[in-house]
């Protein structure tokens, strides 16, 4: 008896399916991508349990024809490519035409659609790849998809989901991706009947920021923008005292996709080290347009990971724009209260937005409101088609960002320049620790041993990185005793040590002898620090070594500075101002706290109720 059977094409549906629709969020994704495709101004996304139960996406974009809504379903049906050619120029999301048939197959869906033209929409119902229903149906122009029970006929697959909440929790970082890299389009999602995010569609990104992460996270970021023949990059950065312990507020669209890099992580790393403790992260929003030879194109598109081709010089153009604005960018921490920082304007859009399920919309939208204030809801209308405006074709591809505005205050003159310098007004020193000072209506307080420390670590490193630090002789020389392990980092490093100013060699057995340590080491039990530097090179295998280096020189530099609660002489305090002066990022110490916080003279003001 045969065994080999052709599969049925409802099975060979679930089979392909897999490969589109792995869990909730795949279905949100493309379904988003269609709406977006479908040129789109307005979008919610409502799910219930996890969007396992329902996922619900309305949009006001063109609709789905009658006689189109059946092909639309059938695998390898799409509207934007008609043949392998047209695959050079797709600039929609999605072209395979696989996304609703797979959906379709393992779950029961639920279409509502009318194009601007037709006298009346269509309501069609397709469980499991099944059709259910094909009517008439009352509906505003665009097009609603409901999806209820996904995987209901795949147990297997069903199992492999994680619970509600962490596939719930998955769609809605989607959703901030989303909003992110579009924010022409006002987008509302909505979690278990609670609105957790709009935006207002105003293509300013500064707005969709706000609105997803607050007043106070929008505040801090700092625009960054760099050019050239190939390389676009737009974006923001989060100023070093936001940091976070890990990578996932470093978010990066690729002309226009998101995606996730390593390459872009490191490349922010190197450029906020000076400015970050170990193992903080900075918060990133970048938008890197590049020219097509920069990218492999042969990557899986539902896939997140990108391959560049000249990684080099993208890796380079990014440490080289972040640096640019970290340095020149006033980062002197403010002590102002957070309500006195610039709140950004939220626009109000009075729009009405096509939503069969929803009588009201709210006007404006930031996250504080939703819990502060009552919403103001708008008077129910009929919607007009006027309000949308729409483009004809469906192969229109939204640009994923336009140039960000720039929010070019007039650079203040710092208060660590020379003209500045010399307008200074030493206050004192504040309980042997601090050192005030007046300068252009700010009272500035600079933390005396992160100061002296920011310097130390300076001076170390410009002379490591010029090949000219110095060295102090030791007479006698100390003799350490090396453990085989150490003895072979000892070997594995020896020129790094040497560049750093030690002198070491070997005294027999398993002796060394130090006949010299760097400068600035000189007096300060020597040997305890060689054998830091080696315990630090030989637990850190997995970080370059230079960074070892710095973290190491770091610690050094702490060590030997000036101490909180010291007694400062006026020419003292002055002597250390004047070094921090010369220092390139005098703002931070080492460690990444900050060395200088202002207040300004109205923040006193407030507080002696001067004024109000
Ligand atoms: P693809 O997006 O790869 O073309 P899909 O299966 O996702 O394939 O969609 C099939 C077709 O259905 C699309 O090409 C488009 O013509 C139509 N379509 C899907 N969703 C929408 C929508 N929200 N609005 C308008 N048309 C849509
Ligand atoms: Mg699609």
């Amino acid at each position: 008896m045969s065994s080999i059977f052709v599969l049925d094409s409802q099975t060979i549906d679930k089979i392909a399916a897999g490969e589109v629709v792995e869990r909730p969020g795949s279905v949100v994704k493309e379904l988003l991508e269609n709406s977006i495709d479908a040129g789109a101004t307005a979008i919610t996304v409502e799910i219930k349990g996890g969007g396992i139960d329902y996922i619900r996406i309305t949009d006001n974009g063109l609709g789905i024809q009658e006689d189109d809504i059946r092909t639309a379903f059938l695998r390898h049906a799409t509207s934007k490519i008609k043949s392998v050619e047209d695959l050079a120029c797709v600039t929609s999301l999605g072209f395979r035409g696989e996304a609703l048939s797979s959906i379709s197959a393992v779950s029961r869906v639920e279409l509502l659609t009318k194009t601007k033209n037709a006298f009346a929409g269509t309501r069609y119902v397709i469980e499991g790849g099944r059709e259910m229903a094909f009517e008439a149906a009352g509906v505003p122009d665009g097009t609603t998809m409901i999806v209820k029970n996904l995987f209901y006929n795949v147990p297997a697959r069903r199992k492999f989901l994680k619970t509600a909440m962490t596939e719930g929790s998955y769609i809605a970082e989607l959703m901030e991706h989303i909003c992110l890299s579009h924010p022409e389009i006002s987008f509302k999602f909505i979690m278990n009947s609670s609105v957790k995010l709009q935006t207002s569609g105003d293509s300013n990104l500064q707005n969709v920021i706000y609105s997803l992460y607050g007043r106070e996270v929008s505040s801090l970021m700092v625009p960054i923008a760099y050019e050239d023949e190939h390389v676009t990059i737009r974006g923001f950065v989060g100023r070093p005292e936001m940091a976070r312990g890990n990578h996932n507020y470093e978010i990066y669209f690729v002309n226009g996709r998101n995606v996730r890099s390593s390459m872009i992580n490191r490349a922010l790393d190197e450029a906020f080290k000076p400015y970050l403790m170990l193992h903080k992260y900075p918060y990133a929003i970048l938008y890197l347009t590049l020219s097509p030879a920069f990218l492999d194109v042969n990557v899986h598109p539902t896939k997140m990971e990108i391959r560049f081709l000249e990684g080099d010089r993208i890796y380079r153009a990014i440490v080289e724009c972040v640096t640019d604005v970290l340095k020149h960018k006033d980062l002197i921490m403010d002590a102002d209260e957070p309500e006195l920082r610039k709140k950004p304007e939220v626009v109000k859009r009075e729009d009405v937005i096509p939503e069969p399920f929803e009588v009201h919309r709210r006007s404006t939208f930031a996250p504080q409101m939703v819990v502060a204030e009552e919403p103001t809801f708008l008077t129910p209308e009929r919607v007009s088609s006027e309000v949308i405006t729409k483009t004809d074709s469906y192969i229109q591809h939204t640009p994923a960002i336009e140039p960000i505005e720039m929010t070019s205050e007039p650079e203040q003159i710092s208060f660590l320049s020379e003209q500045a310098r010399v307008k200074h007004k030493l206050i004192g020193q504040l309980f042997d620790t601090y050192l005030c000072v007046e300068y252009d209506g700010k009272l500035y307080i600079i933390d005396q041993h992160a100061a002296h420390e920011k310097i130390r670590y300076e001076r170390l490193i410009k002379a490591y990185q010029n090949h000219n630090s110095t060295t102090q002789n030791l007479n006698p020389p100390i003799i350490v005793t090396l453990s085989l392990k150490e003895e072979e980092t000892f070997k594995q490093h020896e020129d790094l040590f040497r560049e750093t100013g030690f002198e070491v060699e070997h005294f027999g057995g398993n002796e060394y002898a130090i006949y010299g340590v760097p400068s600035d080491l000189y007096g300060m039990n020597e040997a305890t620090y060689f054998n830091e530097l080696l315990d630090v090179l030989s637990e850190q295998k997995r970080r370059s070594e230079m960074e070892t280096v710095l973290a190491h020189l770091a610690s050094i530099s702490c060590k030997g500075a000036v101490k909180a609660g010291k007694v400062l002489s006026t020419l003292e305090a002055n002597t250390l101002i004047d070094e921090l002066l010369s220092l390139n990022n005098p703002f931070h110490c080492p460690h990444g706290r900050p060395v200088i916080i202002s207040f300004t003279k109205t923040e006193l003001e407030k507080k002696f109720k001067r004024i109000l």
